[in-house]
């Protein structure tokens, strides 16, 4: 150890764009990756191993002991299966041969050796072997905190200096609490393009990729990094050579930005005049700002679930008429459509649940949660409904999956219209109420639903998922993900349609709004209104500025015909290549198309 480390590339899949350079800090599932350095005596390391190995041996059976005396036998069984893990010779004896071979410090030793093991555990098909991996991920954090003489609480703690952070995965709400000033970027081995992990860090702006095969492993703390988030990689130790590239691209990129953002106050209007409503997507009042840079009319999707589930209770009527209130007065006079509270997927559930549910997707989720807590849900209204005091407010409800919800869900409504009244509360009972079709027996009744609601927006991230029947957030099926399955653009079309027959507006709210490659292809199926994260906001509206209607609705036309995806990415590109060549150059094609489909191979 100790000579200057070589250039390494990682690749991945970009989920939000932009450069930045930065020392890096792993953090592994459950636990950081300890600090590294070199050692000279082999014979010490190994006695701090077996010192830490011991401290934790001591602790778990006190924990054993601990468990048994307050409730039987049963609970106690873990910490024996947690004994268990240490007593493997993975450990007692790859640990001191790693400290031999590495000639690095015990703990991270420690820690490489767990880490690979937990790797290869993760990858076997057994659900039961996949569950272990979380006991061992405990055990392990133990012995890594028992290292140190004083345990140091902080240990899984994010360092105080600025870093690009590199984690096997990272939750929502990992991502929504990272410190913007501290985190430059992120990088994960699991992860999706939809999944909120990664539309949150384009909500915020933060650069990241996802699918990193073996970076938690094989980097090293501290390690100087350049993390890409335009091309999806992450270039540990770059050479002089590969800065000066990448900081001569920043610059390309922020100068066209720059440029980009020029377009502020202009509207989103094709060349022979059909406008579109550009709106941007939010998670938490201070995205405002940037809705403001942006140039959005309005915010077209505010996911409120973000908001009412950051604490461990939900906030209570008031508070929620306060916060929203003052979106409303902020955003006016454009329109902030709020989404009422979309629990469950990937995202936090709506309340702790007694058991995991086995298909979350599926589960209790959205709207279903909403009409089984009809409390929560009626403060959630009574509280949108106020905020149409300061400004113009719509709300829609998510994951509706036919009209009895729809219907349900108004009722409710119209009873919170009826206790505000009562109460003299100053409130706008008139706001706009929308459904989000999402799922496919919610688009096949477009029309029906369409009849209840003064707008549809489209979830195509939902969408795609229960058509083409992939989980967004399962890597190993990612590339089945497909917005442009000819099954999801027939379903959008049925939606457009279904909305016209009753002179609503559609709009769409997924990622795919804000992908250029499949720009084309919406504005030609007729959406009205288009909802994308506020960073994405002024290139939209430059791709749509350079479109033609005319051409955009004989693509469709073709699409709709098309029987196989990659006609669709094919029809598509080379109208968006045609169109607006540079931006999609630059931009990549943003979130759902395949990167083919930019630069085909
Ligand atoms: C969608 O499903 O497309 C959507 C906008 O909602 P979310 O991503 O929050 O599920
Ligand atoms: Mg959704």
């Amino acid at each position: 150890m100790g000579g200057i480390r070589k250039e390494v590339v990682y690749s991945g899949t970009p989920v939000s764009r932009g450069i930045v350079f930065g020392p890096v800090h792993v953090v592994a599932r459950g636990f950081s990756a300890p600090e590294v350095y070199p050692i000279a005596n082999v014979a010490r390391e190994r006695e701090r191993f077996e010192e830490a190995l011991r401290r934790t041996r001591q602790q778990l059976d006190g924990l054993r002991e601990h468990m048994e005396s307050l409730s039987g036998n049963e609970e106690g069984r873990i910490f024996e299966a947690h004994m268990l893990v240490l007593e493997d010779p993975i450990v007692l004896e790859g640990v001191p041969t790693a400290i031999e071979k590495r000639r690095q410090n015990a703990e991270y030793c420690f820690y490489a050796v767990m880490q690979n093991q937990l790797e290869s555990m993760r990858r076997i098909p057994d659900p039961f072997l996949r569950d272990r991996t979380t006991d061992i991920e405990d055990v392990c954090q133990r012995v890594l905190r028992n290292f140190d003489s004083e345990p140091d609480e902080s240990a899984s703690e994010a360092p105080e200096h600025q870093h690009i952070l590199v984690a096997y995965d990272l939750t929502p709400s990992d991502t929504a609490a990272m410190d913007r000033h501290q985190v430059l970027g992120f990088a994960t081995e699991q992860g999706s393009v939809t999944s909120h992990t990664a539309i949150l860090a384009r909500s915020l702006g933060i650069p990241a990729v996802v699918g990193l095969r073996n970076a938690v492993f094989n980097l090293h703390a501290l390690d100087p990094c350049i993390l890409d988030g335009y091309e999806g990689k992450l270039i540990s130790n770059p050479t002089p050579d590969t800065v000066a590239r990448y900081r001569a691209l920043e610059e390309l990129h922020q100068q066209r930005r720059a440029k980009l953002d020029k377009l502020r106050d202009l509207d989103a209007v094709t060349t022979d005049g059909r406008a579109i409503t550009l709106s941007a997507n939010i998670e938490f009042e201070h995205e405002l700002d940037l809705v403001e840079r942006s140039g959005a009319k309005g915010v077209g999707l505010f996911r409120t679930e973000f908001f009412l589930l950051e604490s461990e209770e939900c906030p209570d009527e008031e508070k929620q008429a306060a916060l929203y209130s003052r979106v409303a007065s902020r955003v006016a006079p454009s329109e902030v459509i709020f989404r009422t509270l979309d629990c469950g997927g990937d995202k936090v559930p709506g309340e702790p649940l007694s058991e995991p549910e086995p298909n979350p997707f599926l589960g209790w989720r959205g709207i279903r949660f909403s009409l089984d807590r009809k409390d929560l849900f009626k403060e959630q209204l009574r509280a949108i409904l106020r905020a149409g005091a300061s400004g113009r407010v719509g709300l829609m409800f998510p994951l509706i999956s036919g009209i009895g919800e729809v219907r349900e869900a108004k009722s409710l409504l119209a009873d919170c219209v009826e206790e505000l009244t009562a109460r003299g509360e100053e409130f706008n009972p008139e706001i706009a109420v929308g459904a989000m079709i999402e799922v496919p027996s919610a688009a096949m009744v477009a029309a029906d639903i369409a009849a209840e609601v003064d707008f549809l927006s489209i979830g195509t991230n939902d969408l795609v998922q229960y058509t083409v029947a992939v989980d967004r957030v399962n890597p190993r099926v990612a590339k089945l993900y497909r917005a442009s399955h000819p099954g999801v653009i027939r379903l959008i079309k049925t939606v457009i349609d279904g909305a016209s027959q009753h002179d609503i507006w559609t709009g769409v709210c997924g990622e795919m709004a804000g992908d250029l490659v499949f720009l084309p292809l919406l504005v030609g199926l007729g959406v009205d209104e288009l909802s994308v994260g506020a960073p994405l906001v002024p290139t939209v509206k430059q791709a749509v500025r350079l479109l033609d209607f005319e051409k955009c609705s004989a693509l469709a036309h073709s699409c709709l015909q098309a029987s196989e995806t990659g006609q669709i990415v094919q029809l598509c590109s080379e109208v968006a290549r045609a169109t607006y060549p540079e931006l999609l150059q630059q931009e990549g094609g943003g979130a759902t198309a395949p990167s083919f489909a930019v630069h085909p191979s």
